[in-house]
């Protein structure tokens, strides 16, 4: 998988790629993040990529051209199969569409950044938008990490223990039971006792009836939809 994302600030980028699991991704080659800086795709010499809104009001509003010509240089090499805009307004970012993404060879992700990108650049050039949660950000970019994270992890041979990524949580519909590891005992706080007894059936039986219980308590939205 390929995932170019587009950025006006490309330093935002550096780190969230650069450990762990996404890290381990990259070095045994199952994904290739690109990102490319939107001031080296501006025809001005200050190399601008925004302006004032049309209309007047606070805020400005990145303009098309620069990310026209970054999405055309891009779709030039290659072709995509989604070129997505992160957007507080555009389709909440769920499990089931990190799977559908995971599936995909090449995508794009364009950042906006103050009152984000001129409509054009939506109406046009864009094939989905994708927003992370019902607030606003001062960026597309933490946006654009959190969709590549929770993409990357679920490529095959991504993470170390395959059926891991199945057990999460929404994976199955229900959130993830209770974890514990060593000790057994802290200060009298204990383990649940069948976790330790060897026997896996009743351990399954137990996660399963304690995923239950935990998604009927905190989110009983998921038990309807399933
Ligand atoms: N004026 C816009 C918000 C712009 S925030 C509005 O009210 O809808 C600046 C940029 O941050 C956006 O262009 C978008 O790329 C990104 N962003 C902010 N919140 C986001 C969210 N919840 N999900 C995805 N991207 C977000």
């Amino acid at each position: 998988m390929r995932i170019d994302i587009i950025t006006c600030l490309p330093r935002l980028l550096e780190s969230p790629f650069n450990d762990s699991i996404v890290k381990r991704a990259q070095e045994k080659g199952m994904v290739t993040i690109h990102v490319h800086d939107l001031r080296q795709h501006t025809s001005d010499a200050h190399r601008t990529t925004d302006d004032y809104a049309f209309g007047g009001g606070a805020g400005m509003v990145m303009m098309i051209e620069p990310i026209h010509r970054c999405i055309s240089a891009l779709q030039s090499e290659r072709s995509y199969d989604d070129i997505i805009y992160m957007s507080p307004d555009g389709e909440l970012l769920t499990q089931a569409m990190a799977n559908q993404l995971s599936m995909k060879q090449n995508l794009i992700l364009l950042c906006g950044h103050y009152k984000g990108v001129d409509e054009r650049v939506r109406e046009h050039l864009i094939t989905r938008e994708i927003s992370i949660g019902d607030y606003v950000l001062s960026g597309g970019e933490l946006a654009a990490a959190v969709v590549a994270d929770s993409v990357i992890r679920l490529l095959p041979g991504v993470l170390s223990d395959e059926s891991s990524a199945l057990t999460d949580s929404f994976q199955d519909g229900l959130l993830a039971p209770e974890v514990y590891t060593r000790p057994a005992e802290y200060e009298g706080w204990k383990v649940p006792e069948v976790l330790l007894s060897g026997n896996q059936a009743m351990i399954e039986n137990w996660r399963y009836e304690n995923a239950l219980k935990r998604t009927q308590n905190r989110r009983p939205g998921l038990l309807d939809a399933k």
